[in-house]
Formats: C-alpha cells, sequence, structure tokens
C-alpha cells in the first residue's frame, strides 16, 4: 500500500503530488484525461503572490518560472457609466522579486506544474476515472469501472467540483447559486498593435445595455467578462454570434474575431460539510472542497493553500500513533474549512456588490461615483469592491487564502 495517492491532475492535484514529493515521499496521481488533453478556456488566470510563495517553497524556483510564463499589469482603471472614476498604477516589481501576482491561462499553470511532477519522479495513471473510494481505519482503496487503481493510506481527493471521491465518501457540496450569468471571453491579443496593459472594470457600460463589463489581460489573451441582468437569455450574448452582436461595442471590433474561448456561468458559492471523510483517510482539496465564483479569485488560489496543508498535515501523520494522525488530519479540515468559509464571506461580499439586486446597492454605487471627482476614496472603494475584501493577515498556517 502506497502513503499517497492524489485523484486528479488539475492544478491542485499536482501541487499536491509536488508537495508530497518534495517531502521525500513516493506518489502517484490518478487522473481521469489523457495526458496530452487539451482543457478549454483561460479560467483561472490569477495566481497571487502568497500562491506563488507557496510554490516557492514546494519547490524552489517554481513561482519565479510560473511568474516568467505571466504577464503582470500595473495599471488598474474602473469606469461608472463611461466616466473614469479612479485610476492606479503601480510602480514597477523589483527584477528578482516575485510579483504581486501574475496572470496565465491555467493550462500554462498547468502544464509548469506537470513538467515539475515529473522532473520531481511523481507517478501518474491517465486515462483512469475513478468510480469509488472506500476508506478503512488503515487506508483506502480506489477503483474504476475496470477494477481496483490503487490503495493508500492517504487519499487527497482533488478531483474538481464533480468529485466522484467527495460523493463516495458520503461528502458532499452545500451553498447557494447565483441568478445571474456571466458570459466569460478570451481574445487573442494582437501582438502588432496590443491594447494597454491595464485591468478595466466598467460598471454600467452605456454601450451594451449598462451591464458591467470586465476586462484583464493574461499572457497572450484578454478575458472580458460581461455580467448579464437577470432576466437577459444568456444564450444571446454567447456563442460565436452572440459575442459578435456586444464585443465590438466595447473593444476595438477586431477582437470580436479573434476568441478563442466563450463560456457562460452561473456560479455557485458552495463548500463540503467537511473537508475529511468519516475514517480520516481522505482529504479533499481545491474544488472538490469549494466553488467560488472567480471575483477575487480565491478558487485556485485557495486550492494550492489546500494541497499545502493537506500535505503537511499527512506527511506528520504518517509518522505517529492512530489517534495523534487523526487529530493531525481534523486540524487539516477544521482550518481549511474555516478558510473556504472567509474565501466564500469574501467573493459572496464581491458577487452581491455586482449584482446589486437591492435598489439600495446601486444607489450607493451611483453615489460613490458622483463622488469620486473630489472624494478619492469612493473611487477607491468602487474599484476595490468587485473583487470582495483584501487578503486577510495569514491564518496559523501561514495561509492568506
Ligand atoms: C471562468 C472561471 C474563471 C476562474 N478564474 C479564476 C481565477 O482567476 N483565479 C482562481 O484562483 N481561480 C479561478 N477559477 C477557479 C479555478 O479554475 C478552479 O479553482 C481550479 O480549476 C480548481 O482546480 P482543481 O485542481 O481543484 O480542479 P480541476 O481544475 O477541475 O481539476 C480536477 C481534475 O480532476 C480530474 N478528475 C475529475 N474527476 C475525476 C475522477 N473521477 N477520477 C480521476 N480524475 C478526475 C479532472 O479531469 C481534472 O484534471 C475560475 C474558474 C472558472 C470556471
Amino acid at each position: 500500500m502506497g502513503d499517497v495517492v492524489v485523484v486528479g491532475a488539475g492544478p491542485v492535484g499536482l501541487t499536491a503530488a509536488l508537495a508530497v514529493r518534495a517531502l521525500g515521499r513516493p506518489v502517484t496521481v490518478v487522473e481521469a484525461g489523457a495526458m496530452d488533453r487539451i482543457r478549454p478556456g483561460s479560467r483561472a488566470i490569477f495566481l497571487h503572490r502568497a500562491t506563488l510563495q507557496i510554490l516557492e517553497r514546494i519547490q524552489p524556483g517554481l513561482g519565479h518560472e510560473l511568474s516568467s510564463h505571466g504577464l503582470g499589469w500595473s495599471t488598474k482603471r474602473t469606469l461608472y457609466r463611461g466616466r473614469e472614476v479612479f485610476r492606479r498604477t503601480y510602480p514597477p516589481p523589483s527584477p528578482n522579486a516575485l510579483p504581486a501576482a501574475t496572470s496565465l491561462p491555467q493550462i500554462v499553470t498547468e502544464r509548469v506544474l506537470h513538467a515539475a511532477c515529473i522532473d520531481a519522479g511523481v507517478e501518474f495513471i491517465w486515462n483512469s476515472e475513478v468510480t469509488k473510494a472506500t476508506a478503512s481505519p488503515t487506508g483506502v482503496r480506489i477503483e474504476s469501472g475496470a477494477g481496483v487503481i490503487a490503495d493508500a493510506r492517504y487519499v487527497i481527493a482533488a478531483d474538481g467540483a464533480r468529485s466522484a471521491v467527495r460523493e463516495s465518501a458520503g461528502l458532499h457540496l452545500e451553498g447557494p447559486r447565483t441568478s445571474n450569468a456571466f458570459v466569460i471571453v478570451d481574445t487573442a491579443e494582437d501582438p502588432a498593435e496590443p491594447l494597454p496593459l491595464e485591468r478595466v472594470f466598467h460598471y454600467e457600460h452605456p454601450a451594451v445595455g449598462f451591464r458591467n463589463v470586465l476586462f484583464v489581460p493574461f499572457a497572450g489573451h484578454w478575458r472580458v467578462d460581461l455580467q448579464c441582468n437577470a432576466d437577459d437569455d444568456p444564450d444571446a450574448f454567447s456563442g460565436v454570434d452572440g459575442v459578435r452582436q456586444w464585443l465590438p461595442k466595447v473593444m476595438p471590433a477586431k477582437y470580436a474575431e479573434r476568441v478563442t474561448w466563450v463560456s457562460t456561468y452561473v456560479f455557485r458559492q458552495a463548500i463540503a460539510n467537511s473537508f475529511v471523510d468519516a475514517t480520516r483517510r481522505i482529504l479533499l482539496t481545491g474544488e472538490a472542497a469549494h466553488v467560488f465564483a472567480p471575483f477575487g479569485a480565491r478558487g485556485l488560489n485557495s486550492g494550492v493553500a489546500d494541497a499545502f496543508v493537506a500535505v503537511k498535515a499527512i506527511d506528520a501523520a504518517l509518522d505517529v500513533d492512530p489517534s495523534a494522525a487523526e487529530q493531525l488530519i481534523n486540524q487539516f479540515a477544521q482550518s481549511r474549512r474555516a478558510a473556504a468559509e472567509r474565501n466564500r464571506a469574501a467573493s459572496s461580499t464581491a458577487l452581491t456588490h455586482l449584482v446589486a439586486s437591492a435598489p439600495s446597492t446601486r444607489l450607493i454605487r451611483r453615489a460613490a461615483a458622483a463622488l469620486a471627482p473630489v472624494m478619492p476614496s469612493a473611487g477607491r472603494w468602487l474599484d476595490a469592491a468587485p473583487y470582495g475584501p483584501p487578503l486577510g493577515a495569514p491564518d496559523s498556517d501561514g495561509m492568506q487564502y
């Protein structure tokens, strides 16, 4: 029986596997997809410095390598009904320090983590969809439709929002779903004539029926998020034809011909009822444990923290008696669930502000926009609110997400 099996080769599973190898233990990753699969869309494009620092602790150089593939935007701007209410430009980061954040497609993050795993000696079992995880007080057996895949003393479930491991362990996600849909578009930058590297948020953009629009640059592309109204049919704004209707009204028309991904989301704000099963052998991490709306970028960033803390707990638990081991695993479950509660509260604050279903929220936003030219704090508030509260101080595990 191996010490640790990780289910899922997404960014969180790959991080967990690397962390296990960094502690000198063998590890196997079991993944439903093929090694050469191409996952669609940019998805998690924002890696915070806190995450790059964790990756540096796991493997020195890894945070820097990821940031070398990403880009940093140093200017942020916010507009209200077409009028700028906030602008800030940060000084360039010091050449050898980790940047405040880096923006790159999730698939590139996964590629870099996968290459690091191969170098570190992580074993992979591809094309193997786990359908069942049976835990006992001494370990876990994982199976696919074809039979037993592996036995391990601990299993880290990193198999995403629909986690079969979580469901098999009798755990489930709990939490609400938003009613507003968001249309998310990736469009390729024109290297011959690039737009300035600025993150720009428009409250109630006049060119698209006063809907909110967010622009975020990431390596080679722009992410454009359009917030549909509650009574919109999101299909009318989605797909190649739908996007052609509105994108040229908010960006130079050529970007409508450079679209590489369009997706429509109704976000769920859900957390697993427990991050560990009854036997304390299956630990949930990443989207297997929680799903958040992406405003504030708390999904992948907090998943990396889950993976790091889970591996530390397992590493310690492997060397102690069963009751001390249970305690260590419980500590992981409690501290990461508490972190998920904080992250959900933060992304809910952002979402409530964006959706503004209460007329008072719209009124306050309008008042802040009117005051912004004479009261800079009103502009600052309008700029920050779509991403939720800032990161707090590190928790007892040293994690900010
Ligand atoms: C539009 C959008 C934008 C986002 N933007 C951000 C952002 O800017 N910043 C941020 O931090 N986060 C963001 N997120 C969230 C981020 O994408 C997720 O948090 C991240 O993908 C979760 O990683 P994961 O490894 O937990 O799960 P996943 O990436 O879903 O990986 C799960 C892996 O498990 C595999 N798997 C699934 N089931 C099984 C099974 N039964 N057996 C074996 N393998 C299995 C899958 O094939 C996959 O490889 C965004 C999400 C979306 C949808």
